[in-house]
Parts: structure tokens; sequence; C-alpha cells
């Protein structure tokens, strides 16, 4: 979501006549986008800014801005922090942020025509209030880019009150653009060589649920993906994340029916015991959970599931813990985000007392991590020898001499070969090696040119 919002910024800049550069010593303004999920990603965006103050020695006129969640949670105290901030933009204000960046830059550069010497304390430019439509502002997309895989924000905000949570406070209420918009969008990425998007929203499943009306018994989220698959030329798509509330048949169903679903889905689980998550105020049981995964695996036998769980939420015991690792061992999920629970400022779960150590989630968060990692490698090692569609999307960042491609489970495969002739296409590859998490594969070429 993060880097869908800074896709939308940068190209407000490319379209007033900057450009991007990931080089922070070449660039006249550096932005950084915030998340606040964890307090590690807070430190992290606070020491980088931080270290970056040296840049203003040979390059005065330089402009600093916070964007994003810890923006908005901190608002101005963060010009206390770090003094030479200019500008802190939160999270339904991203449009404004070319505005006030390129307002400073031009007025430093005007100023220093004249003077030379001139040196700059911060601006001190904040806003962070909340922007009716808001959600309606992230729909463009830089234009300078050969990835055939786009992510594309459907609604933004969350209504539900996870014990644990900062989003909520940072996104505002849940609001969703409407399903002709994101149609609109989808097929310019189309137009533009685009096979694969996946649609964003903290619960996509809930995808204007206060908006539009359900119709045919299909919740808003089924129409649009219906909306979707119809778009000529699009090949694949995906979503993130889904919730069990309000996942209801109507989209276990539309996996049977829509070819272009891709069979994957991260769905966040968070903890095993229902103890835990009543804690958590997350309103459904375990076994519900359980019941809409072995659904999903009905409707599509090839369904990977992947997931999110927090281990040392506050009074989490060693049997609650036991039975996070039961379901995880029961459920087999392709691959696991394992989160350390971490305290958030203004949420109810950071004031329960039982708070853990440190030192007891780190090690259930190895623990698990074990058994994850054992179960995800083993999955992958089957694949050895199988034929997968893969869509391939462009050079490994490792090594740019192989290319990377994914399957509709979602998972890497390495390919050597032709990128002319390879990337942006969906194609079948033979799968010849495993090394743990990364599958080795070679293309088919009768398929390829089935493709062209
Ligand atoms: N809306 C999504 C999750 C968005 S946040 C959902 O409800 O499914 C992404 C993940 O960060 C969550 O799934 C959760 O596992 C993790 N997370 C959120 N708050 C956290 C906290 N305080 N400490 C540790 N992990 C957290
Ligand atoms: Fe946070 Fe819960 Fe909303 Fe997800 S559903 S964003 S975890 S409050």
């Amino acid at each position: 979501m993060n880097e869908r919002d800074s896709e939308q910024v940068a190209r407000m800049f490319t379209e007033g006549g900057y450009t991007v550069t990931k080089d922070e010593f070449k660039a006249d303004a550096i932005l950084v986008n915030t998340c606040s999920v964890r307090d590690q990603a807070e430190q992290k965006a606070l020491g980088k800014m931080g270290s970056m103050v040296q840049h203003r020695k040979k390059r005065p006129h330089v402009v600093y801005g916070f964007m994003g969640c810890m923006a908005q949670s901190r608002g101005q105290e963060l010009f206390q922090n770090v003094p030479h901030l200019d500008v802190v933009v939160g999270t339904q204000k991203y449009h404004k942020v070319f505005e006030y960046v390129d307002g400073i830059l031009q007025n430093r550069l005007e100023r220093r025509m004249d003077d030379l010497k001139l040196t700059y304390k911060g601006d001190h430019i904040c806003d962070i209030d909340e922007e009716k439509d808001s959600q309606n502002t992230i729909k463009d997309h830089v234009k300078e880019t050969t990835d055939p895989t786009a992510f594309v924000s459907i609604m933004q905000g969350c209504n539900m009150k996870c014990s644990y949570c900062i989003v909520p406070d940072t996104r505002g209420r849940e609001r969703g653009r409407p399903i002709q918009d994101i149609v609109e969008e989808c097929e310019s990425l189309v137009a533009r060589g685009v096979k694969e998007v996946t649609l964003l929203g903290q619960i996509v499943n809930l995808y204007g649920r206060t908006e539009f009306p359900k119709v045919d018994g299909k919740s808003p989220f089924v129409q649009l993906l219906e909306a979707v698959h119809a778009i000529e030329g699009l090949e694949r798509i995906r979503f993130t994340s889904p919730h069990p509330i309000g996942y209801r048949d109507d989209l276990v169903e539309a996996f049977t029916y829509l070819p272009k679903l891709c069979s994957h889905i991260h769905f966040p689980m968070q903890s095993g015991s229902d103890r835990i998550l009543k804690l958590m105020r997350r309103p459904y049981k375990n076994e519900k959970f359980i019941e809409i995964c072995k659904k999903m695996k009905a409707a599509r036998p090839d369904m990977a599931i992947t997931t999110d769980i927090i281990v040392g939420f506050p009074g989490e015991t060693e049997e609650d813990f036991e039975e996070t690792v039961k379901c995880v061992k029961e459920l087999e999920f392709d691959n696991c985000f394992v989160f350390r629970y971490s305290q958030r400022r203004n949420t109810p779960a950071a004031d329960m007392l039982d708070q853990l150590s440190e030192k007891v989630k780190e090690d259930r968060n190895q623990r698990l991590l074990a058994v994850v990692n054992e179960i995800a490698q083993r999955k992958n090692n089957a694949l050895v020898g199988t034929v997968q569609e893969v869509l391939c999307t462009g050079p490994s960042k490792n090594n740019p001499n192989t290319l990377n491609s994914r399957t509709p489970q979602n998972k890497i495969v390495i390919l050597e070969g032709n990128p002319d002739r390879l990337v942006g296409k969906v194609f079948k590859a033979k799968i010849h090696e495993c090394t743990g998490f990364t599958l080795y594969g070679t293309p088919i070429i009768e398929s390829l040119e089935e493709a062209e």
C-alpha cells in the first residue's frame, strides 16, 4: 500500500517536470514514506531521515519530507525530533505533497540566486487533516516502467478495532472508490502492457459495503472482481488482504468461475488461539478461519494460502502459542509473515498489563519460523519436476542475467532466457531445482509460442 502511495507521489513529480532518482546524494527533495504498524519501521524511518541531514551541507536547498502513517500519527512532534525536516504530510494528503515540496524548492532556489551563502532551517509545513474522497486520489502510475504487474488501491482506511493495530488511527474510516474508476485505471494499465493487477485495501472483501449495494446476492467486492475480470488483455488478478469477517460464499465461488483470479490468497490469521483472538478484538474463532481456508481449497485445489501471525501478544501463554503452531501445521501455509508484537501508541493492547518480554517474543518467533519454513520448503521441493504457469516480470535483482517470474500461487521462479521474448508473457516453465524458497525453471518454448 505504501509503495502504491509512493508511486502516486512520484507520478505527480514527474508530471511537474522532475525526475525520480534513487540516489539520495543527487536529490533536490528527499521524501520518506513511513509505516507505523511496528515500532521498528518508525525507528528505521527516523534513523534514515536523521542521517540524511548531511546532504544539506553540500546541497543547502534540499527539501526533506515525511509522508504516510508516522507523519499522520506524530504530526508536528516530528519537527522536534528532526529539526531539518520541512514537510510532514499525512495519509489523506499524498496529492498535496508535490505542491508543498515544489513551493519550498522554487522559493529556495530563487533566494539562492541572490545569496549563494544562504542556508535554510526546516520550513515546517504540516498537513495531516482529513480529506473527503482522498481514496480517489491514488489513481495514477509512473509511466516509465516495463513492469507487467501493478498495484491498484481500491479503498482506504479500516473500521475494525483490532486492539494491537495503529492503522485505523493513521488511515481513518473505510472508504471505497467507485467500481468504474477502478476498472478504468486497470484498463489504462493493461493498455500500457500490464498483465497482472493486485487490488489493495486493508480488508478488501469489505470493499464498498457502506457505499454500494449488493447485486444478485453478490457483495460489491465480487462485483468489482467480475468487472475487472472482464477487461480484455488482463491475465491475472490478485488482491490483498482479505479478512475472515465478511469472507462469504460469493467470494469463495468467484474462484470457480473467474479463471483470472490467481490461486493464492494472503489471509492473515494473527493467532490460532481463540482466547488471544478475543483479546486482539478479532471477531472470529479459529474454527471459522480454518473453515474458510478449507472452502478455498475446495474451490481451487491448487490454492496457496499465506498468512500473518503475531507472536507474543500481551497475555499469550505457552498453550496459546502452541495452538497457533498446531494450526499452522494443520493448514500448512505456503508462507507466513511472523511478527513479534509491538506496542503501538493509542491502542488498547499497549496498555494491557501482561506485556511479554522481548526474549519470550523472540523465542516464539524463532520456533514458529522453524515450523513455517519447514512446511514452505517441503511444499516448494515437491514442485521440482512439475510444470508451472508463470508470468515473467523482469530481471532478477540478485542476478540481472536471470529473470524473475511468479506462479499463480505467487512462488518465485528464476528463469534463464531472452528478456525481450519472455518479460511480460505468461507461459509454462518446467521446475528443475529448488533452494528453499526459490524455484528454478526452464521456459517451455511451445507454450511461449502460444502466448505470442
Ligand atoms: N488489514 C490487515 C492487516 C494490515 S497490518 C488485516 O487485518 O488482515 C499488516 C500486519 O501487520 C497484520 O496482519 C499484523 O500481523 C501485523 N501487525 C499489525 N499491528 C501489529 C503490532 N502492533 N505488532 C506486531 N504486528 C502487527
Ligand atoms: Fe488493523 Fe485490524 Fe484493520 Fe487490519 S483489520 S488494518 S489489523 S485494525
